[in-house]
């Protein structure tokens, strides 16, 4: 029989062994050159996604991840959405809009807006576990915002680092981890007797200022999924805060320290913030128009958020008191609620054809040229940065908060749900930059005569330091995010870690 050279059924074992050695090195190369890859989770919520897709602007841009983002939505309008078409044309950012949940046969009258959030991330866990399972680079870690704690479950399956994203304070982080820990006695004396809530390291939150969980009697499951929220969280590899070191030191130390609530925390806690929506190159609009032809600081800009809605009577009252504070202002209305602070929440689309017709009679000719009213929806970003932008009434979203710090804007703090109260009390008693009503705006109207007061108080603040403050804050807020800031290095901090665990994943791949 002839001997075929080409036909060797014996290869070459030194010849099997550099190629498979070869293969082995360039198989290792490629995935040490990997960048880790963060799939982050949003909540729906304008005032979720925002933040959570800065955070994903950061990792890319300053960190070297790529980044999906993991967007639950209850319709398919979100992706219409102007925060969502306007990420969706980022490099390296990949935007995912799991399908639509529809949790409208599971609610009722009674059905909190948070219940709701929660019900609509638990629907969306298949989605997601789906739609991980398929992609060809698995994610290092996935980062969920409060309301996808139960998502971290799902990293675990994959082997992914889990990170909690808390869009807000250190403090409501640190109130909601220490729920889970309170007894019935201590409860009762919060919600029923009114006394001041203790949290381990940190000033008592007053009554006045508490969590709507505290206040909501009719929602009954409200109280138990926020327990179980600050249960899960410190199950995390780490706990991202919006919020920076020089804001709420002794907050941050607390959390930090067995004493007080490191053994609750248990995973560490990374300020990274301020994380706010950058201003649009080149922005034009008809409010930025009228903007750029008043005087510096002379502006009140009046928003309640994504989500807040007035009642008839405090829309009217609202009227009134810019009316009467004579102060130039830009006013973003919509049509009133009566009985649901948070009556816009789930409206995505914000359109209203028309002008608005339910402010007083003849409120517009009054005003004239000193104010400008936009319904639903204002380019908020660009309004706060404006130079002729003084003051801000806000609901005190933290994201609202954020932006009026950064532009060192003071505020008339008016807090209408969620951890709204517990912000408003941070500014006026621990930052003093703001003014807020004498009650709380959800127990009754606030008056015309008190809006114009505060109103004024805000804009006249050149004596009484508060734009000086809050001057001081935006100071602060820059340093913390520039290179080698303190919230900088806390995603680079991050960011180690997600590299150390690619290279593990990478070594246990190769069987190393
Ligand atoms: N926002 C805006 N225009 C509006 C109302 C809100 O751009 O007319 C943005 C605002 O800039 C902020 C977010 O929506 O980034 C609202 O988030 P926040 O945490 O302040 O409040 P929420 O809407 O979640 O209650």
């Amino acid at each position: 029989m002839q001997h075929n050279p080409t036909q060797n059924a014996n290869p070459n074992p030194k010849i099997l062994f550099a190629k498979s050695s070869l293969l082995f090195a360039l198989e290792k190369l490629a995935m040490q050159t990997q960048k880790p890859h963060a799939a982050l989770l949003a909540s729906p919520g304008m005032g979720h996604l925002i933040p959570v897709v800065e955070l994903g602007k950061r990792l890319s841009a300053h960190h070297g991840f790529d980044v999906t983002i993991f967007v639950v939505a209850a319709d398919s309008s979100t992706e219409k959405s102007p925060i969502f078409a306007s990420a969706s044309g980022l490099d390296h950012l990949k935007l995912v809009l799991l399908p639509p949940v529809d949790v409208s046969g599971l609610i009722d009258l009674t059905t909190s807006v948070v219940t709701q959030l929660v019900m609509m991330m638990r629907e969306a866990l298949p989605s997601l576990r789906a739609a991980i399972s398929i992609m060809r680079t698995r994610p290092t870690a996935l980062v969920v915002d409060l309301f996808g704690t139960e998502a971290l479950a799902v990293a675990e399956e994959f082997d992914m680092l889990k990170y909690v994203f808390i869009t807000s304070t250190a403090r409501f982080l640190a109130a909601t981890i220490h729920l889970p820990n309170i007894d019935a006695k201590a409860e009762h004396e919060h919600r029923i007797m009114k006394k001041p809530w203790e949290i381990p390291g940190l000033e008592p939150v007053r009554f006045e200022d508490t969590l709507d969980l505290f206040l909501n009697q009719t929602d009954k499951s409200l109280y138990a999924e926020y327990t179980r929220i600050g249960r899960e969280i410190p199950t995390a590899d780490g706990i991202l805060v919006n919020t920076w070191q020089d804001l709420e030191p002794s907050t941050l130390h607390a959390l930090e320290d067995d004493e007080f609530l490191g053994r609750v925390a248990k995973a560490p806690v990374h300020p990274v913030g301020p994380l706010v929506r950058p201003v649009g190159p080149n922005f034009k609009s008809e409010v930025m128009n009228w903007l750029d032809k008043q005087p510096v600081e002379s502006v009140i800009y009046v928003s309640f958020g994504s989500g807040g809605t007035l009642s008839a009577e405090q829309t009217t009252e609202l009227a009134w008191g810019l009316e009467l504070s004579r102060q130039r202002f830009v006013w973003v209305v919509r049509p009133p609620v009566d009985n649901d602070a948070s009556g816009n929440f789930f409206n995505v689309s914000n359109s209203q054809d028309g002008t608005p017709n339910y402010l007083p009679q003849g409120f517009y000719t009054r005003v004239g040229d000193r104010g400008v009213v936009v319904p639903m929806w204002a380019p908020q970003t660009e309004i706060l940065a404006h130079k002729s932008v003084g003051g801000f009434v806000s609901h005190c979203g933290w994201n609202s908060t954020l932006e009026s710090i950064v532009n060192g804007v003071p505020m008339v703090a008016w807090p209408l749900y969620a951890e709204q109260g517990m912000n408003a009390a941070m500014l006026v008693e621990m930052l003093g930059t703001a003014v807020r009503p004498r009650t709380r705006p959800a127990n009754r109207a606030i008056g015309r005569e008190e809006i114009a007061d505060m109103v004024r108080s805000i804009m006249d603040s050149k004596g009484n330091g508060m734009r000086t403050r809050a001057r001081e804050l935006q100071r602060g807020a820059t340093g913390a995010v520039c290179k080698g800031g303190s919230s900088d290095n806390s995603l680079t901090q991050v960011a180690k870690e997600c590299e150390i665990k690619l290279h593990r994943l990478s070594a246990k791949a190769l069987g190393a």
